[in-house]
């Protein structure tokens, strides 16, 4: 299985080991968030990638999840 952000490492989960560790900051991060502020996951990646201080591995990841999420939409409708 090929990392489906950088499309380079071989992984079980469909993302590499940096990519992996990556979202689970983001999952992790979610749960004070919603807490906080009560963003939906949705609402909380779009705040991620539109942060300026949010680092490129970030991005990169909260980018391609909000895609998936975008994906999904389309499917269920
Ligand atoms: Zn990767």
């Amino acid at each position: 299985m090929i990392c489906r952000v950088c499309h380079r490492e071989d992984s079980k989960l469909g993302l590499c080991h940096l990519h992996q560790e990556v979202y689970q900051t983001i999952a992790e991060n979610y749960d004070s968030w919603r807490k906080a502020l009560n963003l939906s996951w949705k609402e909380y990646l779009s705040e991620i990638e539109q942060n300026p201080l949010t680092g490129e591995w970030i991005k990169e990841v909260a980018k391609k999840l909000i895609e998936e999420e975008k994906t999904k939409n389309v499917q269920k409708s």
